[in-house]
């Protein structure tokens, strides 16, 4: 009988097609006729006889792109595997994922894995908020706009695993480290956390940032490096092609027999925290969903500002960003904008790609939708 007790505003707004009922006060029904309507007996009725109700156990359809922040749901426009879908990646667990089963509960993990602390790969994001605010939250509180307040960075990553399935398994098993999406070779991208979660991978950042680690073996100093030549080679037609090293099986992409290129055929040369580095580009598969979802994020989430960090002339800053600077910071960043031992997401990332096509995406939403006059802006939905 909770539905006795629950208020008009919240029935209404789950049942928009009683929004007519919804401008008659309690006392209009009364002038109408209907002396025994009280709000409370409406309520009795709606639930009893409203065929629009969401009947038990009725599924709700997804669409396979949401992300999930606070708990609410979010499109993104491509393609998301949640830690709760089957084939997802749970950085909830306590067991490691891949160790054989009955060696994987936590007590086998600290004998064998010595690098291994803490049963939670994860914590809480406490910093700035009030003993009162950390009371609310712990256990699972945090609603949207306090998370809001507390997110303004979104930390780009290469992972040096290669796909997304060995990169959790370093995170998971090995690392005792977490992030909040991964996004594989074919543009799949796993989210492991609600974004409410404080993720281990970007050190004085992670209190106030989302990351995501994406499928990519990485920068180095020499074309030669074994790493780069396990990984890419020309095909017959002399494409540059992404190849699985057969340890790896088959990579456990989700799109079967899926085989990538990078958006360039050639190693791209930069110089990141003043070293030359070679690296071969993400796929556009991987460019496609990571612009999207950095659309969503700076949906989302006001503070993140769409851009990336830029000197006075407006180009990227290859290095870490001053301690002042990265404090003041709002927006996308790389792995090495933060600390000076990183070099991701390397000199191949294409940043004005992502932020370009991210900042066409929200230009094109907000003139499709514009804000009303004197409307305050809503996030997300
Ligand atoms: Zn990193």
């Amino acid at each position: 009988m909770k539905s006795v007790s629950m208020p008009w505003a919240s029935i209404t707004a789950r049942f928009p097609n009683l929004t007519e009922l919804s401008h008659m006060n309690a006392n209009k029904l009364v002038v109408a006729g209907v002396r025994a309507a009280s709000i409370s007996s409406m309520a009795i009725l709606v639930a009893a006889g409203c065929s629009t109700m969401p009947r038990a156990g009725k599924s709700e359809p997804r669409t396979g792109d949401e992300i999930v922040a606070a708990g609410q749901m979010f499109h993104t426009g491509t393609r998301v595997v949640l830690w709760m879908d089957s084939g997802g990646y749970d950085a909830y667990r306590v067991e490691r994922r891949f160790a054989p089963f009955n060696k994987s509960d936590w007590a086998d993990t600290t004998a064998e894995v010595k690098t291994m602390k803490s049963p939670n790969r994860y914590g809480m994001r406490a910093a700035g908020l009030t003993p009162e605010q950390i009371e609310k939250v712990r256990g699972g509180g945090w609603d949207l706009p306090l998370l809001q307040d507390v997110v303004d960075q979104f930390v780009i990553h290469f992972d040096v695993a290669g796909t997304s399935r060995t990169c959790f398994q370093v995170l998971q098993d090995d690392r005792d480290l977490s992030v909040h999406f991964m996004l594989d070779l074919d543009g799949t991208i796993y989210q492991t956390l609600d974004l409410k979660e404080r993720a281990w991978h970007a050190t004085t950042s992670n209190d106030r940032s989302i990351g995501i680690e994406i499928a990519n073996i990485g920068a180095y100093a020499k074309p030669g490096t074994n790493d780069l030549l396990a990984w890419y080679h020309q095909d017959p037609n002399g494409q540059t092609t992404i190849t699985i090293p057969p340890r790896f099986g088959d990579g456990g992409e989700r799109i079967k027999n899926f085989v990538g290129h990078p958006a360039h055929p050639d190693l791209i040369r930069g110089t990141i925290q003043g070293e030359d580095l070679v690296q071969y580009d993400f796929t556009p598969q991987q460019y496609d969903a990571l612009t999207k979802l950095t659309a969503s994020l700076c949906k989302i989430f006001p503070k993140i500002k769409c851009r990336y960090p830029v000197d006075a002339q407006g180009h990227l800053i290859p290095k870490k960003l001053p301690a002042a600077e990265l404090k003041n910071y709002e927006g996308v960043l790389g792995h090495y904008h933060i600390q000076t031992n990183k070099t991701d997401p390397g000199p191949a990332f294409d940043w004005d790609r992502v932020i370009g096509g991210a900042n066409k995406i929200l230009k094109a939403e907000s003139a499709e939708f514009p804000p009303r006059g004197g409307e305050q802006l809503t996030t997300g939905q």
